[in-house]
């Protein structure tokens, strides 16, 4: 059976295979196992497919041979409810855009974004690179012809050399961008509550993993569940910190898109969409006026999306 897309009647690529099938072989069906070869390619028929050691024969056209790692974030299952939750406005925005827009890392509101911990742990953090940087600042200035440095020169130029590298750490925030959403079964008071300016006007969109990979016009994306942690330990070197938040904020329940663009400067990226697969259904705010109601479903129409507009369930009248 080839992997078509519900959505857009579509064969899936190979980018989505990647995320819908991710840490399985596509034919046998078996985990793979960390640190080793799998193969992606074609079928014979034409259709993708991601495979272990023992199953590459069954591929005629060979695109890629990587060796598998598990992504760090974990990725949920294609049929997760994803949620947006805004203002009309911008909702309306994202319709006559035709785009997402993905925040720079570094603009978003928590300084934290990107951060491997505190401020006070820096020693912690750096301690290693600091002892291999150590060794490189003494070769450094012996290749330079000073043949026996002393300990004050070694620390002078290191504190150099450190300094430049924290800078570029937090410069590195600038190549992330990031398309942030909530996953959740049913819909969140408290979401209706954070993420509109005035409740009345909110308006959330409503989709599903599968919808949102094979909505975006880019496929140099990631997606997971951000890992919420207390900070208590830094992050070590091979964690990669957009996928770590405070746990303060674990009630975003977080999943979110990642794209990283070392050559891309402004503050955000917007990300051509196809909205028709990305919207499932959308929901008008509990307090909001009748009409907002109307107007969604016709502004939507207006650009083609004939989607089921519902009442907030929150509305709903109670029985004593
Ligand atoms: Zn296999």
């Amino acid at each position: 059976m080839p992997i078509v897309s519900p959505y857009t009647n579509d064969k899936i690529n190979l980018h989505q295979l990647s995320i819908f099938k991710h840490g399985v072989c596509t034919v046998c069906g078996k985990p793979l196992a960390e640190c080793t070869k799998v193969y992606s390619g074609k079928k014979k028929g034409g259709e993708y497919a991601i495979v272990c050691e023992n199953c590459k024969d069954k591929i005629e056209t060979h695109v890629a041979e990587n060796v598998y790692y598990r992504q760090e974030a974990e990725i949920p299952a294609c049929d997760t409810k994803l949620w947006r939750y805004q203002d009309f406005s911008k909702f309306v925005s994202l319709l006559d855009s035709g785009k997402l827009f993905f925040t720079r890392a570094d603009s978003f509101d928590d300084p934290f974004e990107c951060a491997r911990g505190f401020n006070f742990q820096k020693d912690a953090v750096y301690s290693e690179i600091e002892k291999y940087l150590r060794l490189s600042v003494k070769t450094k200035l012996m290749d330079a012809g000073n043949n026996h440095p002393s300990d004050d020169e070694i620390e002078r130029e290191l504190k150099k050399e450190m300094d430049e590298l924290v800078k570029r750490q937090e410069e590195k925030r600038k190549e992330y961008f990031v398309s942030c959403w909530h996953e959740n079964e049913r819909e969140s008071e408290g979401m209706w509550k954070l993420y509109t300016s005035a409740l009345s006007q909110g308006v959330a969109i409503q989709t599903t993993v599968e919808r949102l990979c094979c909505s975006l016009e880019n496929d140099c994306f990631e997606i997971g569940k951000v890992n919420y942690v207390t900070f208590d330990k830094p992050l070590t070197e091979t964690q990669v910190p957009v996928w770590y938040k405070r746990d303060v904020f674990a009630h975003e329940r977080e999943v979110r898109v990642v794209i990283k663009d070392s050559a891309y400067t402004c503050n955000g990226m917007p990300v051509e969409t196809n909205l028709d697969t990305l919207i499932e259904k959308i929901y008008v705010s509990p307090t909001a006026p009748e009409w907002l109601a109307g107007l969604v479903k016709r502004v939507a129409l207006q650009y083609g999306l004939d989607k089921p507009v519902e009442y907030s369930r929150l509305n709903d009248k109670p029985c004593y």
